[in-house]
């Protein structure tokens, strides 16, 4: 399944991105996920399948917090925020592209650090 291999691929991340930071006994508490609307995933499945790899990874103590974006478009030419459709630009006419709305950015890592700063 897709997701799948997306969550592995962010629990890979998260591994790297807090390497250091585990060695020195902090625990990964918190997963913060930016999700466009556009992206082409189900946030549920998602969810299901980070259930199913966090145990035994560096995500076991964490929970997964996915944040939706909604898509946003504008003008190719002028640049005007295109709100509704057609998505074309009211100003110029010219068509528009998206701006957002389809990326998957792994925005935040939330460890849990106290034990191993606790004086
Ligand atoms: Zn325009």
């Amino acid at each position: 399944m897709h997701e799948y291999s997306i969550v592995q691929t962010l629990i890979g991340c998260v591994e790297k991105e807090t390497r250091e930071a585990r060695a020195q006994g902090a625990v990964v508490r918190r997963v913060n996920l930016r999700m466009g609307a556009l992206c082409g995933v189900e946030s549920e499945l998602l969810r299901l399948a980070f259930e199913t790899f966090r145990e035994r990874s560096v995500c076991a103590e964490a929970e997964l917090h996915i944040s939706h974006v909604d898509a946003k478009w504008a003008c190719r030419s002028c640049g005007l925020e295109i709100v509704r459709g057609p998505l074309q630009c009211s100003q110029c006419g010219s068509p528009g592209k998206l701006l957002h709305g389809d990326e998957m950015i792994l925005e935040r890592i939330e460890l849990d650090v106290t034990e191993a700063t606790d004086v």
